[in-house]
């Protein structure tokens, strides 16, 4: 699998032939390092002028495609005229969209009750945190002891075996985390064609991502004829089929983006 900036001549060829690309990123661990605290993963000064800079030129579109809630997301970036997509393309706004999706919303309070149930069950794990995003939650680990790791994993499938049965609830999993998501057929992929179609539809869709979920947008984009980037070490498997080792990289490949918008 080719590292992006090995093959840059040829991808901004690509890139440069397309008369409008759309630029997709994951945030934690895509955009930022992953920190021990989702709160203090913020978003470099320099990335986020670059990713202006990006979203004020004609040839771009751009968005950010995140498990966090969607006000959780546009504060951790900060950038106008960017689409946010949170809750893994469950809520997206900008680019001509404010969506919802509309059988979300209805598992809002199925989720306050998993939540109750959550904290209690782990009140004796160190570390967790239990974080109800409104229309998806996520139990983070990633402060607990490693010794926990199965039990906290076991304690969610259990309590939420009820609801995975009846149909109404799945669990996904990521990077020190464990999710429980409505079971409805959406995720970053979906996100990803449904704000694609909102700009035309013919437009050139890359993705940049890290984790589990980011897999069916890698998917995605490169079904639609577009660029798949998975941010991490070579070794790991993914779909995508270029990929840069870490945020500071797809840090420079903004910079690269910005060149390339400017023909001077
Ligand atoms: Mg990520």
């Amino acid at each position: 699998m080719p590292h992006l900036i090995n093959v840059w001549p040829s991808v901004s060829r690509r890139l440069a032939d397309a008369p409008l690309v759309l630029l997709l990123f994951d945030y934690d661990g895509t955009l930022t390092p992953i920190a021990a605290f989702p709160d203090d993963a913020t978003l470099s000064e320099q990335a986020r002028q670059r990713l202006s800079a990006l979203a004020g030129m004609d040839r771009f579109m751009v968005g950010i495609v995140s498990g966090r809630g969607l006000p959780d997301l546009e504060e951790m970036v900060s950038v106008p005229g960017l689409v946010y997509a949170g809750n893994h393309g469950l809520e997206i706004k900008g680019g001509g969209l404010d969506f919802v999706h509309p059988e979300a919303t209805a598992f809002e309070a199925l989720l306050v009750e998993v939540t109750e149930l959550l904290e209690r069950e782990l009140a004796d794990v160190p570390g967790i945190l239990v974080d109800n995003k409104k229309l998806t939650l996520t139990v983070h680990f990633r402060n607990s002891p490693d010794s926990y790791a199965a039990q906290v994993d076991d304690t969610v499938v259990a309590a939420t075996a009820r609801y995975v049965e009846a149909g109404q609830m799945k669990i996904t999993r990521g990077k020190k985390v464990v999710e429980v998501r409505p079971n409805l057929d959406w995720g970053k992929g979906k996100a990803i064609e449904k704000i694609r179609e909102s700009c035309g539809g013919s437009s050139l869709p890359v993705f940049f991502g890290d984790d589990q979920t980011d897999e069916e947008g890698f998917a995605a984009v490169q079904n639609a004829g577009g660029i798949a980037v998975f941010v991490g070490p070579a070794r790991e498997s993914t779909v995508a089929l270029h990929r840069l080792d870490t945020p500071a990289e797809v840090g420079e490949v903004l910079a690269l983006l910005a060149q390339l918008a400017d023909p001077a």
